[in-house]
């Protein structure tokens, strides 16, 4: 009698699971704990996002959360055992955090992989000029941005000086209270009449997207010298120095609430610092994972994941291969590197387009929807991961009851990338996810504050198992 029981138990749990493929909005429904655990987690979200507003400032800002929460540098003699956790830093720009499990690495690793640079202005390597009497910065945009939504927005300045006596000098000016933003002037409807014959796509342009970083002349009548004169000054820097410098212009808003409910929370850089810093507070919590976990918080994913801190460089096998190294004593070869690759199975993880009321213009039973919980994305054309790999995610999300949702493209619409393909070309099994945002790539992105809260427990579920 016993025995049958037990097996019923075991035909009927299939059908008892519920598929949680959402239908309606999370927030419907939502058990008190959750809510009160979103709202919480995002006043820490909101926290960081103030702060990481570069790729530069969230390595720093990972690194100081790793380090309260017990992770140390990995070094070449550290010791390996289960539950020990380390972060590695990537020349500044790219950061991971690991855990190892206390299965072998050759069984697989837990991966996830988010973007930690935004769509912003860069300063080109000549910057400062002046024109009727006012100082600006010549900037070349980085990652897909729609122009015209960077004029009349208070904007800082942050990043990095390097000087050839081996210094660097770091700025931040525009973040806090009281210090000076920088604008890139629009012109009053009273007189761009010639100019509003432009198409929307080229309202602005490119070489138009240059803020007024001074307006006092110095008594020779130069603007652009009082300016020169005052870096000078306050960064002990010259006009060569700005060659090797990376000095970004990003909002200076800081994060805030959206809507009388507070449902959304609305900051600059979501994409892909969201993803992000929800990777990095799952590895805060995973302890004693079964398989190594790794979040790979990398640099240059809206420029095309170039150079050796983007996803398209050597550093993540190079890292893996570093830790075999201490897992084996130093007895790791290619050969074992190859056998962890293939059973390692990776989140890609990055913000996408939820449906906009004012704009609906999306696929409707296809698309995302904001607090509707995590996105399976599902881009087709050979992108999508291998079905068994998908059924194995959503058990994952169903055994921990979070509301998931799928999105695909309008065909022949539009379409994105991440950094999924660079990793999945590492032989590892690749899945996109993320959470929707409206106003995705602007000045101001919007997520809602429950869709960040499954997103976590997804993380942490998938690191758990
Ligand atoms: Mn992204
Ligand atoms: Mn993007």
């Amino acid at each position: 009698m016993q025995r049958i029981k037990f097996s019923l138990v075991v035909v009927l749990l299939p059908h008892l699971s519920l598929a949680q493929l959402s239908t309606r909005s999370s927030w419907i429904d939502l058990k008190d704990s959750d809510r009160t655990a979103a709202f919480a987690f995002a006043e820490d979200y909101k926290a960081f996002m103030a702060v990481a507003k570069t790729e530069l400032t969230t390595v720093k800002e990972i690194v100081a959360l790793a380090e309260k929460n017990g992770f140390e540098p990995l070094a070449e003699n550290s010791a390996w055992r289960p539950g020990a956790k380390y972060y590695d830093v990537n020349r500044d720009r790219t950061i991971c955090l690991i855990v190892a499990g206390k299965n072998k690495m050759r069984d697989g690793v837990r991966l996830i992989g988010s973007h930690i640079d935004s769509p912003r202005l860069d300063l080109k390597a000549r910057p400062l000029y002046e024109r009727e009497q006012h100082a600006l910065f010549q900037t070349i945009y980085h990652g897909g941005i729609k122009k015209y939504q960077w004029v009349n927005v208070p904007l800082a300045l942050m990043g990095r000086i390097d000087k050839t006596d081996g210094t660097t000098t770091w700025v931040n000016v525009g973040n806090k209270p009281g210090e000076p933003v920088f604008i890139i002037p629009d012109l009053a409807p009273h007189v761009d009449r010639e100019l509003r014959s432009r198409s929307a796509s080229d309202a602005i342009r490119g070489e138009e997207l240059d803020p007024i970083v001074g307006s006092i002349p110095d008594d020779f009548g130069s603007v652009q010298e009082q300016v020169m004169r005052y870096l000078q000054t306050t960064y002990k820097m010259t006009r060569a120095d700005f060659v090797s410098a990376e000095l970004q212009l990003v909002p200076a808003t800081p994060p805030v609430d959206v809507g009388f409910d507070r449902g959304l929370v609305g900051a600059f850089g979501q994409d892909d610092r969201l993803c992000s810093y929800v990777a990095a507070r799952a590895s805060f919590a995973v302890a004693d994972p079964s398989f190594t976990t790794i979040s790979f918080l990398v640099d240059n994913e809206e420029s095309g994941s170039n150079n050796n801190t983007g996803a398209n460089s050597d550093y993540l096998r190079g890292l893996m291969g570093r830790l075999l190294h201490l897992e084996m004593n130093g007895q790791g070869s290619e050969y074992h590197l190859r056998q962890i690759m293939p059973k390692t199975l990776v989140l890609s993880a990055d913000v996408g387009h939820g449906v906009n009321p004012i704009f609906p213009i999306d696929e409707m039973t296809n698309t995302a929807r904001l607090g509707y919980g995590v996105i399976i994305k599902r881009y087709g054309r050979g992108n999508d991961p291998n079905s068994e790999f998908i059924a194995r995610f959503r058990r994952i999300l169903e055994d921990a009851k979070i509301p998931w949702q799928t999105y695909t493209y309008k065909v022949d619409a539009g379409g994105g990338g991440t950094i999924g393909n660079f990793l999945s070309r590492e032989n590892m099994e690749v899945l996109d996810c993320g959470v929707p945002l409206l106003s995705m790539h602007s000045t101001f992105d919007l997520c809602s504050k429950i869709d960040l809260w499954w997103l976590y427990r997804a993380f942490e579920a998938f690191y758990r198992q």
